[in-house]
C-alpha cells in the first residue's frame, strides 16, 4: 500500500520557498490504479517525484508497505527505490549505447544476482510489449512508440512495487498512445502494482479505476474506486 499523509513539498528559489504539494493526502492499495490530471506546474511531477521517493516532502509522510523510505540513507534509499519503485517518463529516457534487451536490464545492474539473474524476466517483459524481435536494437534504431514499450519493460522488470508514469503518452500520436496505454494497463494488472499515471490526455484519465486532479496542492478525487 502506498499512502501518503498531509504531504508537503516546497522548493527553495531566489524570491523564497516555493509551495508546491500542500497537506496532499493518498491511500492506493495493491492493484489500484490512479491518474492524475491538472494544468502544467500545478505540481504533478513533483507528486510523482514524492511518491517514487526521489524527492523528500518538505513535511508529512510517505510510506510503501508501512516502511518510511525518506527514513532511510541515501544508499539503502536508492536500492529501495531500485528495488520497489518504476518510473516511465514521458523522455523514454533509455540509454542511447545500449540495446533494448540491456536498457531493460539496466536497473538489474545493482540489483541481487546482477543482470544475469533477471534475463529470463527481461526478455518475457519485452515479448509481452511486442518486442521480442527488437532485443538488439539501439534506441535510435526505434519509434517513439516502441521506446516508451522499452521503457515500460524496464520499469517492470524487478517486478515493483509501485509503477509511476509521468505523460507517459505525452510525446506519441494518437494511435500509438492508445497502443502504449493499453499495455500499461494490461501489465499493471498482470503485475499487480499499485500504478499512478500523469496525464494531459482525458481519455487516457477516464480508462484508470481512480482519477484525480492536483488542485492548490492537494490532490482531489473525482471518481471514487
Ligand atoms: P507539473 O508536472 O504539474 O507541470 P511540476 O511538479 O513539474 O509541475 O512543477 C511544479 C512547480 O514547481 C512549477 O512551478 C515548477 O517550476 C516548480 N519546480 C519544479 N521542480 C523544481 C525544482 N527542482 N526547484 C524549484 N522549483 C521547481
Ligand atoms: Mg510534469
Amino acid at each position: 500500500m502506498l499512502k501518503l499523509e498531509r504531504v508537503s513539498k516546497s522548493y527553495p528559489t531566489p524570491g523564497g520557498a516555493l509551495s508546491v504539494l500542500q497537506d496532499a493526502d493518498l491511500t492506493l492499495h495493491r492493484g489500484e490504479a490512479l491518474s492524475i490530471v491538472g494544468p502544467s506546474g500545478v505540481g504533478k511531477s513533483t507528486l510523482l517525484y514524492v511518491a517514487g521517493t526521489l524527492e523528500p516532502p518538505t513535511a508529512g509522510r510517505v510510506t510503501l508497505d508501512g516502511a518510511d523510505p525518506f527514513a532511510l540513507d541515501e544508499k539503502a534509499l536508492a536500492a529501495f527505490r531500485n528495488r520497489h519503485v518504476g518510473f516511465v517518463f514521458q523522455d523514454h529516457c533509455l540509454l542511447p549505447q545500449c540495446s533494448v534487451l540491456e536498457n531493460v536490464l539496466v536497473p538489474a545492474l545493482v540489483a541481487p544476482g546482477g543482470p544475469a539473474a533477471h534475463e529470463a524476466r527481461a526478455r518475457e517483459l519485452l515479448a509481452a510489449v511486442g518486442l521480442d524481435a527488437r532485443l538488439g536494437h539501439r534506441p535510435a534504431e526505434l519509434s517513439g512508440g516502441e521506446k516508451q514499450r522499452v521503457a515500460i519493460a524496464r520499469a517492470l522488470v524487478l517486478k515493483p512495487t509501485l509503477l509511476l508514469a509521468d505523460e507517459p503518452t505525452g510525446n506519441l500520436d494518437p494511435e500509438t498512445a492508445l497502443t502504449v496505454a493499453d499495455l500499461l494497463l494490461a501489465l499493471h494488472g498482470r503485475e499487480n502494482t499499485i500504478l499512478v499515471v500523469v496525464t494531459h490526455s482525458p481519455a487516457l484519465a477516464a480508462r484508470l479505476p481512480r482519477q484525480s486532479r492536483l488542485d492548490h496542492g492537494r490532490l482531489i478525487e473525482v471518481s471514487g474506486s
